[in-house]
């Protein structure tokens, strides 16, 4: 069972921060887990959830998580990692999933997270969970390389967010050259949707088809069936992409911090 080390909500005992540092705010910490979804499914893994989302997705499962937030100067966080035993597990191979809300949000900070925390920990992997419509700004060019693995998830229709405000044809190009691996991980539940995919994503060569996960949404076990998981693993083979389950649900239904 995952080990929490910062809980959503928890009063953390952090030092005096100052105003001119710069800080990142948390919402979970947790180690002893592994990843859930994409091509590292099963991987040991320590989740850092970002707080702060600037999208409101109608199936989001993790919203009253990344409502809550504890603001750490980098350095603290860094040391807490140190004391926690996360960088030794860091180093014996756990993966550091940078997750969210969407953690772009606060790509400054995170990129000196990032920094400091290779300094002390070395070649580490890093898979960032990313909502994908933000643009990386130019100045953070550098967090695009920082990171190994970009698990990118567009937003389609079925979020119920409107297309100016999810689609950025720039920040997915950005992203298709991410990291030494990136993906992009759509989540549906109707065969229709593959059509949206095809026209704002395929069509103007904004991704590989190769890229493509294709996930079924459901965020229990209730709704997340074998039928559910079937139709979208055959239309996955049909088109020719990767399919992937939520294995977090399979194991543990609708439980949070695993
Ligand atoms: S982008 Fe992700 S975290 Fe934000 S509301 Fe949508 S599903 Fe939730």
């Amino acid at each position: 069972m995952s080990r929490y080390i910062i809980t959503p909500g928890q009063r953390y005992d952090t030092e005096s921060i100052s105003s001119t540092l710069p800080v990142l705010r948390i919402s979970e910490l947790f180690s002893d887990a592994f990843q859930g979804e994409g091509v590292y499914t099963g991987h040991p893994a320590i989740f850092l959830r970002l707080a702060g989302c600037h999208l409101n997705c109608k199936w989001c499962d993790t919203k009253e998580i990344w409502q809550s937030s504890t603001a750490f100067s980098i350095d603290s966080l860094i040391s807490l990692f140190i004391r926690e035993s996360l960088v030794e597990k860091l180093i014996s191979g756990f993966h550091l999933v940078i997750t969210g809300g969407s953690p772009l949000l606060q790509q400054d900070s995170l990129t000196k997270f990032i920094v400091g925390l290779r300094k002390c920990a070395g070649n580490i992997f890093i898979e960032m969970e990313n909502d994908a419509s933000l643009t990386i700004a130019p100045q953070n060019e550098a967090l695009l390389t920082l990171v190994d693995c970009w698990n990118n998830s567009p937003k389609l229709a079925s979020s119920g967010i409107p297309l100016e405000r999810r689609y950025n044809p720039k920040a997915i190009l950005q992203l298709g050259r991410a990291g030494t691996e990136h993906w992009f991980k759509f989540v549906i539940s109707k065969e229709e949707e593959w059509n949206e995919i095809e026209e704002l994503f395929l069509r103007p060569a904004l991704i590989k088809r190769e890229e493509i996960i294709l996930m079924p949404q459901g965020q229990t076990i209730r709704e997340l069936t074998p039928e559910v998981k079937r139709k979208i693993a055959e239309l996955a083979v049909g088109k020719g992409v990767r399919f992937s389950t939520r294995l977090h649900i399979d194991l543990y239904d609708d439980l949070k911090g695993v």
